[in-house]
């Protein structure tokens, strides 16, 4: 079938990574960016215009290129701002990522807030980074973990979920899309709920963030925690929003350099947020960047993010479900977002993927992060396609083409 790419034309062409062919003669086929996106120019001309032109500590020196990258900090703090509609940027911080994001938020506040009795409303699609900081706070504290059930076709059960939370539930925490099933949660409807039971919601935006808008106020979302990795921009900083009443009573993670007020030899006192929770010297260059991510991802508007991979999710699907033996995991098209997570009859899922690599079509294999999900499901391992805004109805054209391939070697 002809390409169809109608909302995001063009937009390939601003990742270097697909102008190459690989060794093997083949194009670059990417399904795996819920693993890790690929990089716009933008983005990596930023990393590089730091690096070669003002590169400094932050947050210590007055002279030209300290202020100058003070600045530039402040001014993807203000970016994040906007994306997600925080009140103040002062309720940004800068981390390593999602997983750090939400070891500070189960550490910082649930440490401190939790005890016995208490409840902490998790579920079974959880990324491990959103289920293993509030086991072993719960073991610590003595709270306990209550898990949503799901429905068959993985979706969080509504109905249960209404009876399960009560006045013990303390915190929910929840992940914005699947990184498994591609589901997408209904982050407004659930936070009504656990906020009536007297509750906070942490929201797990790992996924959700790079692909649809979010609103931090509008959707009742305590803490979010999301990657640049995964917003086409650097690796290695992360993003955690507090609500700025509960960063002020969420604990640090992390101590030394920047987060303090005062130190003395007795004993230390910290500076309020973000710096609070800035300890050390920060992903300066990566923080900077992120803001070129932002900005691509704004010029691009959700809206035409959100038309283009639908299109290439429901592309992918159809295509997908002619495959005999193929199984797709998760729910209907208009519940999920681009991903899609398959396997098929008599193909171990990692000898498929080998197979795949072979023509170039990169998805990933295993339980992705979400070992309890697939125990639910009763699959010790699946593949997953997962989309940007790069991909094409080509790129599905391909790993069809290539599943097919594959199918003929597991014969
Ligand atoms: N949460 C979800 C839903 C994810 O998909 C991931 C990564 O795949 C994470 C958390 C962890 O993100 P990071 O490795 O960037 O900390």
């Amino acid at each position: 079938m002809a390409t169809q790419q109608v909302a995001l034309c063009g937009v390939r062409d601003q990742f270097p990574v697909f102008g190459q062919t690989l060794p093997n003669g083949q194009p670059v086929t990417f399904l795996d960016t819920a693993a890790s996106a690929q990089k716009p120019n933008c983005v990596i001309e930023a990393e590089e215009r730091v690096q070669r032109s003002h590169y400094a500590n932050a947050y210590r020196g007055v002279y030209e290129f300290g202020a100058q990258i003070d600045e530039e900090l402040e001014a993807t703090r203000e970016a994040i701002e906007k994306l997600i509609g925080a009140e103040d940027v002062s309720e940004i911080a800068f981390t390593a990522g999602s997983t750090m994001s939400i070891n500070m938020v189960a550490f910082g506040w649930g440490g401190r807030h939790l005890q016995e009795g208490d409840e902490i409303v998790l579920n079974e699609m959880e990324h491990h980074a959103n289920l293993v900081p509030w086991q072993q706070v719960a073991e610590r504290t003595g709270a306990k973990i209550v898990y949503i059930p799901l429905t068959e076709d993985g979706q969080l059960d509504l109905l249960a979920f209404d009876e399960l939370v009560n006045s013990r539930t303390r915190v929910l925490s929840v992940t914005g899309m699947s990184n498994m099933l591609g589901t997408i949660n209904p982050i407004r409807r659930l936070a009504d709920r656990v906020h009536e039971a007297g509750g906070i919601v942490v929201v797990d935006g790992a996924q959700s963030v790079p692909h649809a808008p979010v609103d931090v106020q509008a959707d009742g979302i305590d803490f979010l925690v999301f990657s640049g990795h995964k917003l086409y921009g650097p690796t290695g900083v992360g993003v955690l929003y507090g609500r700025k009443d509960l960063l002020e009573e969420t604990d640090p993670l992390l101590f030394g350099g920047h987060m303090i007020d005062q130190v003395t030899k007795s004993g230390s006192t910290w500076a309020s947020a973000p710096a609070k929770f800035e300890a050390g010297t920060l992903p300066i260059v990566q923080a900077i960047a992120l803001k070129s991510a932002i900005d691509f991802v704004n010029e691009l508007g959700f809206e035409a993010i959100h038309e283009q991979e639908s299109l290439l999710t429901r592309y992918a699907m159809e295509a997908l479900s002619q495959v005999p033996g193929l199984k797709i995991y998760g729910p209907r098209l208009e519940d999920r977002g681009a991903i899609v997570s398959f396997t098929i009859d008599g193909a171990h899922p990692e000898d498929l993927a080998q197979l795949l690599n072979r023509k170039g079509v990169f998805v990933r294999h295993g339980h992705h992060c979400t070992m309890p999900l697939h125990d639910l499901l009763n699959v010790s391992s699946t593949v997953r396609a997962s989309f940007g805004v790069y991909n094409t109805t080509e790129d599905v054209d391909q790993l069809i083409a290539a599943i097919e391939f594959a199918r003929q070697r597991l014969r």
